[in-house]
């Protein structure tokens, strides 16, 4: 397991970079891996998140012994599967090493020279994305959903027993800060004889996570569940769009198509599981009655250690409430415990008939709803599918999402006896 306690987890940890120490999201003890590129001209290469600034990994590379500084020469191609691919060992001391580098004042002179400015500086994909599946793990929302697809049976009988996802789509996933244009397609109200074509009335997001796969197997090698984690690089936020009218009308018997492949948005900064190890928690025990997981998805330390104590937070900014200049207004949070089955399950389960995963794999964990009130990951579930319409502070209502509405999605983890670390932010703004 990816939960070893080491000096760069020491919250009383500070940095020469001065705006890293308190900062909500990436102090020194997070060091988050993305492609950025400086103003204007410089090309796209993998930097490391600190406070406001950001690191040009492979400049200082020649700073680096080892491991480390291979790893930081990976870090300087435009994506970061080459350094994915290299697995935790390699990421692992290339953290330790940078977080040497920025609490050594003594490196200041030399390693200031490598920093940007985020705000001056443009953020790429961290990778080439070769594949997303996007699985539905979250048993609130799965419930929620199925309640008003179909009433009589929410929960199909195989959910329990397999980790449910589907094939999405990696041309359309982009960047936080990319707008989301409303798409067009077949729906069909429920009282219509036939379907007809135009832009979505129903169009919502879903509150996910985002694991992104380091090291890969080889077709027709299984992952065994011990050995899963070693396959996860870390995570970020992603916000599945999806057109729930358009979703109704074509999702049987095949699953999610054009109601889902049209954008999918994710935050810029994979998170590492070396810096999530303080917080990761126990699997939270199944239900009683519940059948326990198949023995190629059971592991003791899996289930000991498996889950993420990670918050997610949702907020809503519309057009006219920044006009008006008033803040987003949050509508819903919930944690990633929300999970009925774990990372390493959804690895262990995608590659048990011999898919082989490869660095930079994409796997959305589903829309993670806590069950409690103010938990739900989707406006259909705020919403109850559109019937009853949620009041935002300056009287506007909402059922579905209108043209200039901005979603925006954080998360982070904190813990009592460690620094707080963040996942940074998911926004995208909606146009016709
Ligand atoms: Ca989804």
């Amino acid at each position: 397991m990816t939960d070893t306690i080491d000096f760069t987890h020491d919250a009383s940890a500070t940095s020469w970079v001065e705006s890293a120490n308190g900062h909500p999201h990436f102090p020194v003890q997070n060091l988050p891996l993305g492609v950025f590129s400086p103003s204007g001209e410089g090309k796209p290469r993998g930097g490391m998140a600190i406070g406001d600034m950001i690191l040009d990994v492979a400049a200082v590379a020649d700073m680096l012994e080892g491991d480390a500084a291979n790893a930081a020469r990976l870090a300087g191609n435009a994506t970061l599967n080459d350094l994915l691919a290299k697995g935790q060992g390699a990421t692992r001391k290339l953290r330790q090493a940078v977080f040497t580098l920025l609490t050594d004042d003594g490196k200041k002179k030399a390693v200031s020279e490598a920093l940007y400015k985020a705000e001056d500086c443009t953020l790429h994909l961290p990778v080439h994305i070769g594949d997303y599946t996007d699985f539905y793990t979250g048993i609130h929302h799965a419930t929620n959903i199925g309640s008003l697809f179909r009433p009589d049976n929410p929960l199909l009988p195989n959910y329990k027993y397999v980790p449910i996802g589907y094939h999405g789509r990696t041309s359309s996933v982009r960047l936080s800060g990319v707008n989301v244009k409303r798409p067009s397609g077949q729906t069909k109200a429920p009282d219509a004889d036939k379907p007809s074509f135009g832009p979505s009335k129903r169009l919502d997001y879903e509150l996910e996570m985002a694991i992104w796969v380091g090291e890969g197997n080889a077709l027709g090698e299984p992952i065994p569940i011990g050995e899963a984690e070693s396959h996860i690089a870390g995570i970020s936020i992603l916000n599945d769009w999806s057109a729930r009218d358009i979703q109704a009308w074509e999702y049987q018997p095949l699953g999610p198509f054009l109601a889902k492949n049209f954008h999918s948005t994710i935050s810029p900064w994979i998170v590492t599981l070396d810096a999530l190890a303080p917080f990761r928690e126990a699997q939270p025990a199944r239900p009683a009655g519940d059948p326990a997981p198949l023995d190629y998805l059971s592991d003791a330390e899996d289930q000991a250690h498996g889950a993420f104590g990670v918050t997610m937070e949702v907020y809503l900014s519309t057009a006219k409430m920044r006009e008006d200049g008033e803040a987003p207004h949050k509508l819903s949070s919930g944690p990633m415990t929300a999970m009925y089955w774990t990372a390493a399950q959804l690895v262990t389960h995608h590659a048990v008939g011999g898919c082989n995963m490869q660095p930079g794999d994409l796997l959305g964990t589903g829309t993670l709803t806590s069950g409690e009130d103010g938990g739900e990951g989707s406006l259909i579930e705020l919403t109850e599918g559109g019937k009853k319409p949620i009041s935002l502070p300056n009287g506007e209502t909402r059922t579905f999402l209108e043209d200039g509405d901005e979603v925006i999605m954080v998360a982070f983890a904190e813990k009592d006896g460690f620094a707080r670390i963040g996942l940074g932010e998911c926004r995208a703004t909606i146009i016709g």
